[in-house]
């Protein structure tokens, strides 16, 4: 699944001031993307080889001469639709859009999607990024993965997504450890004493002994490449017994090594989360939140009741590092308790803001408010 990203230095600097495209410039707008678009790279790679001159854009405006605007938006969401409206209204018929924001199916001519990446559209990159594999042999009900990449295969040699010159690299596979010879590909980057960011994070499930060993060598980073992390997921309450085995066999790695992405907001009830957040907590092993994101073609799981358990557990669960990130989900939960019970639940509205944002308190609970009343008239409406 898709893993949201801590910003590193190379994003503040990603869209230069330029001058205005002239009629025959290529411009490549990156609509969405919270790291490099390798499909844009790819893309620009191309056209320079054509004697193009490529802007990497964000405000298409000033570069409304361009008869050659290509798009990619990799989610779907409001703030995704609206800036492909404006697109559209500025560049008509010159605009190709592309990308599982828009459609999973879509995919790079093949003398595109062989090439090399043109690093050089973003300025201050300092590594390799790119897969080894594509696909992933289960087909979870949420994810893009089986839709877009199918079935799981070998794409690429390390020598062909190392960049020359650095030996750090960022590997977007879907699920690699699921490759039939995983050991391969984990000894060739020990090998190479490459420093990667597992970017998609890893399948524990497929962690054996010999893979463990293997992993505790590896040398696996956040996506800052500041600290060594390891990156795994934990969608599903069924999955707690797994993960506690199979972190018997990672024991040499510390809690602060660990971290846990936790899709929240598809199928889960809060009985489902409090368990997945109490393991992570009693390990102090910190989550990183993740709120289902519809995409393209995926069905939206069905509205149900989330609350189905006293909410009183998650006012009192804290984590040693991402603290932040799990006030987003209290934030998202505690809209829940507004929207299913028609008023506020103060003990997890205090606990969101106990450490960060205080000043913000407030404003909070207004917009709750809006959400309080429309669901009581809701309920109103319902009884009568
Ligand atoms: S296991 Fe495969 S299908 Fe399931 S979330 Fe991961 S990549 Fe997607």
């Amino acid at each position: 699944m898709r893993l949201p990203q801590e910003r590193n230095h190379f994003f503040r600097e990603r869209f230069k001031a330029e001058e205005p495209a002239q009629r025959r410039d290529a411009v490549l707008i990156d609509v969405d993307s919270i790291i490099p678009n390798l499909a844009l790279m790819k893309l620009s790679h191309y056209l320079k080889k054509r004697r193009k001159r490529v802007i990497l854009a964000k405000e298409t405006g000033l570069h409304w001469r361009s008869r050659h605007v290509y798009a990619s938006s990799v989610f779907q969401g409001l703030h995704t639709e609206s800036r492909i409206r404006e697109l559209r209204s500025n560049h008509g018929d010159s605009l190709q859009i592309g990308g599982t924001g828009v459609d999973p199916a879509l995919r790079l001519p093949d003398e595109i999607e062989s090439l090399i990446p043109d690093y050089s559209l973003y300025p201050g990159m300092s590594f390799g990024i790119g897969f080894l594999t594509r696909g992933c042999p289960h087909r979870c009900s949420f994810c893009i993965v089986p839709h877009k990449d199918g079935d799981l295969r070998k794409v690429a040699d390390l020598d062909a997504v190392l960049s020359p010159g650095w030996n750090r690299l960022v590997l977007l596979d879907d699920n690699l450890l699921a490759y039939h010879d995983a050991a391969a590909l984990l000894r060739g980057l020990i090998h190479r004493c490459v420093a990667v960011n597992f970017n998609q994070t890893l399948d524990i499930r497929y962690i054996d002994e010999t893979i463990a060993k293997l992993l505790l060598q590896t040398d696996s980073r956040d996506y800052s490449f500041k600290k060594r992390l390891f990156y795994f997921s934990l969608n599903s309450k069924a999955l707690i017994e797994i993960v506690r085995e199979k972190l018997a066999l990672l024991k040499d790695l510390k809690s602060s090594e660990l971290r846990f992405v936790c899709m929240y907001g598809y199928d889960t009830s809060l009985s489902d989360d409090i368990a997945r957040f109490s393991f992570l907590c009693q390990r102090r092993i910190s989550p990183f939140t993740q709120k289902f994101q519809p995409i393209q073609g995926i069905p939206t799981y069905a509205p149900f009741e989330y609350f189905d358990c006293d909410p009183e557990p998650l006012a009192h669960l804290h984590f040693p590092q991402n603290g932040r990130n799990f006030e987003r989900f209290l934030k998202w939960a505690g809209r829940k308790y507004a929207e299913q019970f028609g008023r506020l639940y103060m003990p997890l509205v205090d606990r969101i803001f106990q450490y960060n944002f205080k000043y913000a308190k407030a404003h909070y609970i207004n917009t709750l408010a809006g959400t309080r009343d429309s669901s009581r008239k809701r309920r109103i409406s319902k009884d009568s």
